[in-house]
């Protein structure tokens, strides 16, 4: 096999790329070595329009040749050079002609892009500009070229039957994004800064009214800013209150009690129960079916060692539960729920009775509907994982656009995967 045709097929060229020459430099210590491969498209291949790929008339040479960062070679760095013609397009005039190996615009191969971008998904920016020596700005650039590209080649407002909408926290001290997401993918399909009745309007704006009128359902928390734009814009839609928010919801009211109790007994001078009482928490808060044994056998106890925690602990459980049950059956076990609430003397129990009452026939949308599958927390939890990872983020569109990549499956497959 002649050694063009071994680093075409090694880089990964399409038949359409032939080698012409190439050159191996190795610039002294501590520097990588360098391959330079020269390239050019097959004679008779018409030009194309770098922007649309349409067929477009030659108009002249432009500045040259132009160098790309292509995939690294074992312990070389890779770089294509070809010459960089200009077309005359019908639709976006003189541009740089399109070549099979790089995106429009950008200084990398495709490969080596898709590459950088996989890298900032699965761990983050700055790991991925140290692993293949390129800037932070650089990699986030390709970032930003992916998810644009990748969102003019499909609609992900097409189609939608069931959405959730929620709020996301991008930094501390209230920043929020508003996140819409398909029910039936999955998948995070429209995130935009900000959470008010202003980003949920800019979402139906984005959808429009046509596709707004086939949404049958719409799950969110209780929040009037989603609900009232809902309302407006998408009449019709049955609109369900996830059971991730009410069983949130429930948890902040057995961590008050919780609070609470702890705070009687330091008061009452008794350290050691309280401090006792204080470790209590993360057990409170889990839901049962992940406790050991020993575990349980401590929230048993508490039975008799505290009423009033272990009654709040009961009733978070309970409402749990309601959501597993046949519509029916959750209707009974609502009522019952909602009088031992009451009863219960734990005052922020009978604020969640009272909140409950009024968003009961969302709650029960939700359990007649089975919209209850956890996307909200799936969601939320692998956005969190996306802030995490890359230590919080400062620009919130930087941000959607990783939430985009990510959780919208827009997202680069590995170069080499068959495509
Ligand atoms: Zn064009």
């Amino acid at each position: 096999m002649r050694l063009k045709k071994v680093l075409r097929t090694v880089l990964g060229l399409c038949p359409a790329v032939v080698v012409t020459s190439w050159e191996l430099t190795e610039t002294g210590e501590g520097t990588r070595p360098r391959l330079v491969v020269r390239v050019r498209l097959k004679a008779g291949r018409r030009g194309r329009c770098g922007r649309c790929a349409a067929v477009a008339a030659w108009f002249d040479r432009g500045d040259g040749e132009r160098r790309w960062r292509h995939v690294d070679v074992g312990y070389a760095t890779c770089e294509l050079v070809a010459d960089a013609p200009r077309v005359s397009c019908a639709d976006h005039g003189v541009t740089v002609a399109e070549v099979p190996w790089a995106r429009h615009d950008s200084v990398f191969s495709r490969a080596f892009e898709d590459l950088v971008v996989h890298d900032a998904i699965v761990a983050n920016k700055q790991a991925a500009a140290d692993r293949y020596g390129i800037s932070w700005r650089a990699v986030n650039n390709a970032c930003v070229r992916l998810a644009t590209e990748a969102l003019g080649r499909v609609d992900l407002l097409e189609g939608l039957v069931a959405v959730a909408i929620d709020e996301v926290k991008y930094k501390k001290g209230h920043k929020y994004l508003t996140v819409v997401c398909d029910h039936f993918t999955g998948r995070v399909i429209w995130a935009v800064k900000g959470r008010s009745k202003d980003s949920v309007g800019a979402f139906f704006a984005a959808l429009g009214d046509e596709r707004a009128a086939r949404l049958a359902f719409v799950s969110c928390d209780g929040a009037e800013w989603i609900r009232s734009v809902v309302a407006a814009k998408a009449p019709e839609a049955i609109v369900c209150l996830d059971t991730f928010h009410v069983i949130g919801w429930a948890t902040d009211a057995l961590d008050e009690v919780r609070r609470g109790e702890w705070n009687t007994l330091r008061s009452a001078g008794s350290a050691e129960a309280a401090k006792q009482f204080k470790g209590l928490r993360w057990l409170l808060l889990r839901n049962w079916e992940n406790l050991s044994s020993k575990q349980k056998s401590v929230i048993r106890g508490l039975d008799k060692a505290n009423r009033r925690a272990f009654r709040a602990w009961q009733l978070k459980e309970e409402l749990r539960d309601i959501f597993a049950l046949s519509l029916a059956a959750a209707r009974r076990a609502l009522d019952d729920w909602l009088a031992y609430a009451s009863r219960s003397q734990l005052a922020p129990f009978v604020k969640l009775a009272r909140t409950i009452r009024h968003y009961r026939a969302s709650i029960e949308a939700t359990i007649e509907w089975k919209l209850t599958n956890g996307i909200a927390e799936s969601n939320n939890a692998s956005i969190g994982r996306i802030r995490a990872n890359a230590r919080g983020f400062h620009d919130p569109d930087a941000f959607i656009t990783m939430i985009m990549l990510d959780r919208g499956g827009l997202g680069p497959e590995l170069p080499w995967a068959a495509a």
